[in-house]
Order: C-alpha cells, then structure tokens, then sequence
C-alpha cells in the first residue's frame, strides 16, 4: 500500500521536536521506489526512523534552492556511497534546484575526490510549468506546478500510484495559490505548508481554503513554524475539518482505509 512518510514538519526555524519539511513515498509491494523529497537535512537518517532503507530509494526530488530544501545533499551522497550503492542515482527537479544541489557537491569537491565507487549522479531537469512531469517510474508518476514563493523559483508537485488509484499532493513553500488547487484537485492527502504570514508562504487557515477548494480527503499542514499552532489549527478546521498538524516521522497510508 502507497505509505507517505513525513520526515520533517518543521520550518527552517522550528520547535525542537521537528526537523526541516523532508518528505517520501513508498510501497510495500514494490519495496525499491520509495521517492525522497527535499534534504534540507540528514533525510536518509529520517527516513531510516521511518521504516523505509537506504537502499529502497530511487530518486530523490528537489523543489527549491532555499537551503532548508537542499543543505543535506552532500551528506546524502555520502550516505548512499557508504550504503555501498553501485546503481545511479537519480536527482529530479527544475533548473535552479539542481543546480543548487550540484553547487553544494561541487563545494565538497576536496573530500570526495578520488571516491571513485560512488554511484553516478543522474541529473534530470524538468520543464518550470504546469503539469511538467518530475518522475515517471512505475508505481509513481510525478508531476509539477510553479508555486508562490516570492522570487524563489519552486514546484508543488503531484504524486499518483498506478495501480492503487491514491493521489498524494504537496504545496511545498508557497502562498495560497490556483497551481497547488490544479495538483491537489481530489487528491486523498494534501500536505501543505503552514509557515504563516509573509511573502511566498501559507497560514494554516489559507491552506484548509486551498484544500476545500480542490476537495481533497485530507490535509496535512507541514513547515511548521515554533510556537503554539492550537489556534491555527483550530481555525483551519473551521474552513476544512478533516487538518490536522503533521506528525513528526509520522506515516500515513493512502488512501486511508
Ligand atoms: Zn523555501
């Protein structure tokens, strides 16, 4: 069964008990194609405290250049390399963040000079514009919209399992917007950030607007700011009843029983 794994719920600057917003799918049937999303920090660590392998992942998807969403990444391939994986690596996204990432490695370039077993890093850039496809691998299919997040170039994305008819989508950092209503139109889980007021981010009630809006089954809020959510969350139950908080390291089948 399709399983989403919140590796981290929280924002950049967060509560003690929440690591920056990481996500990943996977399937018990097919238990080699679980998807990462994000490495903004140790995401292999958090995904292991999940259930899922190192070894189970098969791509892994950057949104954005922020650093939160990225900074991981040469500790990434250097987990991977130590995991002793020899299959490439696919690394998916637009432009900007992938150059992000390879900026990041390159920086690291003195320490993993001459690792010559590490498993190849394959680059797969996507198209900036609705409905651009991210990943297409069986059981997923990937696809992304151009969010609001100020100046910062960043994709929503949209995650269909082929044959258990589940549909997960997720904002990533964005103000309430029509692209993450087009991703999430009836989708089963919306995971959706919470950051609050500011330029390119959502509150709580803004995303319970956006998750009505494309009648999806449930929404999970994510990018957690520190502090007391208890009126937020009240608040965005008030537009959409089926929110909730995401719980760190928490995992969720979808569609849910
Ligand atoms: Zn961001």
């Amino acid at each position: 069964m399709p399983a989403l794994h919140l590796l981290g719920t929280g924002a950049a600057l967060s509560d003690p008990h929440r690591t920056t917003t990481m996500l990943a799918v996977s399937d018990d049937a097919a238990p080699s194609n679980t998807l990462l999303i994000d490495c903004g920090g140790d995401v292999l660590q958090r995904l292991q405290a999940c259930g899922p392998s190192i070894d189970s992942v098969s791509a892994l998807i950057v949104t954005h250049a922020h650093m939160d969403h990225t900074s991981g990444f040469p500790l990434f391939m250097e987990k991977i390399w130590l995991d002793g994986r020899m299959r490439p690596m696919p690394v998916c996204g637009i432009e900007p963040a992938l150059a992000q990432v390879q900026r990041l490695w390159d920086a690291f370039e003195p320490v993993h000079e001459g690792w010559d077993d590490l498993p190849p890093l394959e680059w797969r850039p996507a198209r900036h514009k609705r409905d651009a496809l991210i990943w297409g691998e069986a059981p997923w299919t990937v696809t992304a919209a151009p969010v609001d997040h100020g100046d910062m170039p960043n994709v929503g994305l949209r995650i269909e399992h082929a044959s258990a008819d589940a549909v997960l989508a997720y904002s990533c950092d964005t103000a309430p917007t029509s692209s993450v209503v087009h991703l999430a139109r009836g989708a089963d889980v919306l995971v959706h950030e919470a950051n609050g007021t500011g330029d390119g981010h959502s509150t709580a009630a803004g995303a319970a607007e956006v998750a009505a809006e494309a009648d999806v089954d449930r929404l999970l809020l994510v990018h957690l700011p520190p502090g007391d959510k208890t009126a937020a969350l009240h608040e965005a139950r008030t537009i959409f009843p089926h929110t909730d908080l995401g719980e760190e390291l928490g995992t969720y089948a979808f569609p849910s029983a």
